[in-house]
């Protein structure tokens, strides 16, 4: 890794941020008179009308402790979404620097990086859906910034080796991005714990899957406190509203019910899993660490629409490199799954 400050584009480098009234002054007050606010309550049962801490701190003082880092290694956002648009800002110069993301995969880093007019160095995933590590570590000079690794991986579901992450980490110049939306669902261990050893890793998490909150908009970036620091400094001052602060704490006070989600959804894979195997329309049922399967079947076009038929909205991955005639299908409630299975039932019937 190069050093955080040659790696920042230079005009983020040399950026005053903008100063809040709540980031200037952030202590307790009898009567607060500095932000304009107004002073009257809400027109709504709750109260809005006071800023919210800029820097969540309440919830991050919750997640910390679950996750066993300090709240200043966190940063809190808009979702995962919010996370990696500022990376690309805070490091990816327009028509200059480059990223590197490994197809099929989540489609944010590459949609991201195009709104900033960064190029995107496609290295796709190999058989069984395996990091292609030597292939990007050819791209492990700058101006290369930023590498995206998501593991488990959307759509294919399965996890990265974690030596090929280690390696990636020590070999680049620029940062590694490790998206870990799915890690809840997994049984190998976050590389949250193990950021001291990789100054240049980013990881991403978020509340919109395991933790139920994909409404809410809560996403995560561990990282060190010099790069978390780096994303505060460019942030939107407010960019969590006192209602999702609110709900995250209460969230994060009820990790009993993550916990049971995240075994119900454990059965109900292995279940369907099971199940989808068995038609004879389906070829294949990729391994999964996350709380959905990508399966192969014979014309995912055509099974598509036969479920959107039957009110079935699966996701069709057919036009994703290595997913030829593959459609990713979330694992629902029980109920769910069994109008799913009955769904497919009739269709063996029809194909048959
Ligand atoms: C769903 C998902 C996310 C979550 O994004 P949010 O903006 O936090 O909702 C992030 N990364 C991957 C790979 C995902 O599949």
């Amino acid at each position: 890794m190069r050093a955080l400050n040659s790696l920042l584009r230079d005009n983020i480098r040399l950026l005053t941020p903008y100063s809040s009234a709540r980031s200037e002054f952030a202590g307790v007050a009898s009567v607060y008179l500095d932000a304009n606010e107004s002073a009257y309550g809400s027109p709504v049962a709750t109260a809005y009308n006071r800023y919210p801490d800029p820097l969540q701190r309440a919830s991050k003082q919750k997640l910390a402790a679950l996750r066993g880092v300090s709240p200043e290694q966190i940063f809190l956002g808009n979702g995962s979404d919010e996370a990696i648009d500022l990376l690309m800002r805070a490091f990816c110069d327009p028509g200059k620097d480059r990223i590197v993301i490994s197809p099929p995969t989540f489609g944010m880093y590459s949609t991201a990086a195009h709104v900033q007019g960064v190029e995107v160095i496609s290295v796709p995933l190999v058989e069984g859906f395996e990091l292609d590590l030597s292939g990007m570590l050819e791209y492990s000079a700058l101006p290369t910034k930023l590498m995206f690794v998501c593991s488990p991986n959307n759509p294919s579901g399965n996890l990265v080796q974690s030596d090929k992450i280690e390696e990636l980490c020590r070999g680049i110049d620029g940062l590694v991005v490790l998206d870990e939306a799915y890690t809840d669902f997994c049984s190998d261990k976050s590389f949250v714990s193990r950021l001291e050893e990789f100054p240049n890793l980013v990881i991403l998490q978020t509340f919109s899957k395991a933790w139920g909150l994909a409404g809410l908009r809560a996403g995560v970036a561990y990282a060190s406190p010099e790069i978390i620091s780096v994303l505060n400094r460019i942030k939107f001052p407010y960019n969590m509203s006192q209602a999702i602060q609110e709900t995250l704490e209460k969230a994060l006070d009820n990790t009993n019910y993550v916990e049971s989600v995240v075994s119900k959804t454990l059965v109900e894979r292995t279940r369907i899993a099971d199940a989808l195997s068995k038609f004879s329309f389906v070829s294949e049922v990729f391994p999964s660490d996350a709380n959905f399967l990508l399966i192969r079947v014979a014309d995912a076009d055509r099974l598509y629409n036969d479920l959107l038929k039957r009110g079935i909205v699966v996701r069709n991955r057919t036009t994703q490199p290595l997913c030829q005639n593959c459609v990713r299908i979330t694992i629902g409630t029980e109920s769910e799954n069994e109008m799913l299975l009955s769904a497919l039932q009739e269709l063996e019937a029809d194909y048959g």
